[in-house]
């Protein structure tokens, strides 16, 4: 394998043509050109390919057919050369939705998203991103070009300088930086590899600008790159561990199965489901997992929540972690001074086992095998849960349905958050393999008990963090991967972060319906400043904002939607047409409650309770 030139003389001809690019212009290939000018001179006879091509090619060979990014210094040439080879490129206005839609890409495919950013604050603004999906599990790959080793080593003020890869290391599952040509191919099978195996996550791939203009001979590098053979390996639960689970679940005269978004991620749909029915054990779907099995089963236990949670006796973890969202575990929630629950825990990361209580039986391996495993243990005289138990959570489940279907059916006018969302909620069962992408306080909590889902894999959300911002880059990426409707409910709040988006939504026409629930601001919008001064408290929007303007001024649809009859007239179309739509849908200001269903993580409302 031939190598471009020797480091020396690359320094010495590289930094000649740095100083004589001078300029680091706006469109950021001043520096690139230079670079290109001073390897060509240097390439080898014969065919060449360089640094961008490898880059490509490498992504190409491994199944990625999609980048999401945003162009600028040192990487716009690569975002033109990857749509001219093929790969769809898909340009953010900013950089952290840009890592999301990677995020939720990877989360939906099985296949790590690339994000691709410019150095130093793009690389930052895409950081937040990875850092999510690396909380939640979610695999993605973000690639920022930057600037030279020499300069950023040595501290001289590079444009853009930053030592990129020091500061992503502690935020995410592994990260690479490639210097030679010849390397390119191991960087990127590495990186998918970090970020699939095991327990998915974000990885890092740090791509100094020198590199791209690297050329070095077209066979030997090709020869380079590497197709990645079986990412995510399989594993294989130990028959102990599974034999120990089954014995425990056998003496259990209150399981319940607890399905997270791992069990989603999986795409075991099929087994779970039969693990669920064969054993007729009631299951609860975290919100990512909603759809995994119709929220309509018979087996759902969602609408008796509370109940089973500090009723059960054995409880199986499926992909979920006893984390803030399940109380990790202990207290009120759990009813732990009623006696220890026991807990089955099927995870990939045997390092989640006991994180916050004792776990029992640990089946640790890929949740395909473990819940096959499982399933080969249940056989004809499998004991289905006593009538007891499942009898007492239809009776609350019963009670509570018919008392939330009379909300539901409510009309008030201005709507408030149940009369917005029963509409959303019926079209959602009339369109199941809709996309629903879900953010907010209010918005979220109340979208998460009411809009039931019926496939797998269909809700996306603030996940792991409880997150604001990841609404329209999730809505780009399940509508660019899927090509079905995407339904993106949003607090008024948290459409905020990402809003500049509908541009991107409408340049690509992609058939995403965001609607706006808008309470004139965060909560609520009620809040008064005692000061006297003429500010508006900190969590008051602008009173009656349209934000459906905002889609119209890119040439969607916007619609203002005061009533359930308009909401569920404007949301039909938009679903029908598939145009870029956003509807303003107004909410009564007072109808919102302070941090939503998390009162208790706030401070000062927890020390008043
Ligand atoms: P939720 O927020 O829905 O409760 P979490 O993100 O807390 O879900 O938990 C997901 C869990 O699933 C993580 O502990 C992760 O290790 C695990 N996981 C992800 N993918 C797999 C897989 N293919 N097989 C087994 N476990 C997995």
């Amino acid at each position: 394998m031939s190598s471009v030139r020797t480091e020396k003389e690359a320094t010495t001809t590289l930094s000649e043509a740095l100083k004589s690019a001078k300029t680091r212009d706006a469109d950021g290939d001043a520096v690139v050109r230079a670079l290109k000018s001073v390897t060509e001179d240097n390439a080898p006879e014969g065919e060449t390919i360089d640094g961008f091509h490898l880059v490509i090619d490498a992504l190409k060979l491994n199944g990625i057919d999609t980048i999401f990014g945003l162009p600028g210094i040192p990487i716009t040439d690569l975002t033109r050369m990857a749509q001219a080879e093929g790969l769809r490129v898909i340009s953010f206005r900013h950089e952290q939705h840009a890592g999301n839609a990677a995020a939720a890409a990877g989360f939906l495919t099985q296949k790590p998203g690339i994000c691709l950013t410019v150095s130093a604050p793009g690389f930052l603004n895409g950081l937040t991103a990875l850092a999510n999906a690396t909380t939640n599990c979610f695999p993605m790959i973000l690639i920022s070009g930057s600037s030279e080793r020499e300069i950023v080593d040595l501290q001289q003020g590079d444009y853009e300088e930053m030592d990129q890869l020091a500061i992503a290391k502690p935020l995410c599952k592994a990260a690479f930086r490639v210097l030679h040509a010849q390397d390119i191919g191991v960087g990127i099978a590495r990186a998918i590899r970090a970020a699939l195996s095991g327990r998915p996550g974000g990885v890092y791939l740090d791509l100094p600008a020198k590199l791209f203009a690297q050329t070095m001979e077209a066979a030997a590098g090709k020869a380079s790159l590497i197709k990645v053979v079986d990412a995510a390996p399989r594993q294989i639960p130990a028959a102990d561990a599974v034999n120990r689970a089954l014995e425990l679940l056998k003496g259990a005269k209150r399981p319940l199965i607890l399905l997270g978004k791992g069990a989603a991620y999986a795409q075991a749909d099929a087994d779970i489901r039969a693990l669920v029915e064969k054993t007729g054990i009631p299951y609860l779907p975290m919100s990512m997992a909603k759809g995994l099995l119709p929220d309509t089963h018979a087996q759902s236990a969602s609408a008796a929540r509370s109940y089973v949670l500090q009723e059960a006796d054995v409880v199986v973890l499926i992909g979920a972690r006893l984390n803030w969202l399940l109380s990790h575990g202990k207290g009120k929630t759990w009813a732990q001074e009623k006696g220890a629950k026991r807990f089955i825990q099927i995870d990939i990361a045997p390092t989640e086992i006991d994180s916050n209580v004792a776990i029992e039986a640990p089946v640790i391996g890929d949740i395909g095998s473990c819940v096959a495993a499982l399933l080969a243990g249940i056989d004809a005289k499998w004991a289905r849960p006593p009538a007891e138990w499942t009898g007492a959570i239809a009776e609350r489940k019963d009670k509570n349905l018919s008392k939330m279907a009379a909300t539901l059916a409510a009309r008030p006018s201005p709507m408030n958050f149940h009369s917005a969302l029963s509409v959303i909620r019926d079209q959602v069962k009339a369109r199941p393999d809709a996309i629903v992408v879900n953010e907010g306080a209010n918005t979220l909590d109340f979208a998460r008990s009411i809009v039931d889902m019926y496939e797998p894999r269909k809700r996306l959300d603030v996940g792991t963090w409880g997150i604001m911002g990841i609404g329209m880059g999730f809505s780009v990426a399940a509508a660019v991967v899927t090509g079905k409707p995407v339904i993106a409910i949003e607090g008024d709040s948290a459409f905020g972060f990402s809003g500049m988006e509908v541009e991107t939504i409408c340049r690509y026409n992609l058939p995403v319906c965001v609607i706006v629930f808008n309470n004139n601001g965060v909560y609520r919008g009620t809040d008064v400043n005692p000061s006297g001064t003429s500010d508006v408290a900190p969590t008051v929007f602008v009173k009656n904002a349209r934000y459906d303007k905002l889609m119209e001024a890119f040439g969607g649809v916007g619609v203002n939607a005061t009533t359930a009859d308009e909401l569920q007239k404007a949301l039909a179309e938009a679903v029908a047409s598939g145009r870029p739509t956003l509807i303003n849908a107004v909410i009564d200001e007072t109808a919102g409650t302070e941090s939503g269903r998390i009162t208790s993580l706030n401070p000062a409302t927890a020390k008043k309770k």
